[in-house]
């Protein structure tokens, strides 16, 4: 677990210096904000999609280094999905970060998303570490807000 902490520590750390897609898509087909009020973190998602095909999608905001980490790396898997495939890792990745999925033993599709199972071990950050997820997920939906509180 500790080789595990050590990567969690690292990527949460280079992608918080260096967030992915953290930018405005002008033109997008949907976007939602996304609160959560424990900790201030505040994020809003934009997609693009082409079809049934997240063709783009990016995040912008203010928050911790875990909400940031976390919506950095989720831009990365999310674009190319269809809205199938993104649904299914929105489901991995929330029952994970939520202990009803275990990254070692249960079918998954993380990839080098399960170093957010480290989460688990601080209940206080899973809020951080999904905000961007029910973010995307509501602006999947057509909500164009979600709060975590
Ligand atoms: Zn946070």
């Amino acid at each position: 677990m500790s080789e595990l902490n050590d990567l969690y520590q690292e990527t949460i750390l280079e992608h918080n210096k260096n967030p992915r897609n953290f930018r405005e898509i002008e033109g997008a087909d949907r976007m939602a904000d996304g609160n959560n009020p424990l900790c201030g973190d505040a994020l809003r998602v934009y997609v693009k999609m082409d079809g049934d095909t997240v063709s783009d999608v990016a995040f912008k905001g203010s928050g911790c280094a875990i909400s940031k980490a976390s919506a950095s790396m989720m831009t990365q898997v999310m674009k190319g999905k269809t809205r199938e495939e993104a649904e299914v890792l929105f489901d991995e990745f929330h029952r994970m970060v939520t202990g009803g999925l275990d990254v070692e033993t249960d079918e998954n599709h993380l990839g080098k998303l399960k170093i957010f199972a480290g989460v688990l071990e601080f209940p206080a950050r899973v809020k951080c570490a999904s905000l961007s997820w029910h973010t995307l997920d509501a602006a999947l939906h057509g909500d164009a807000e979600v709060s975590t509180e």
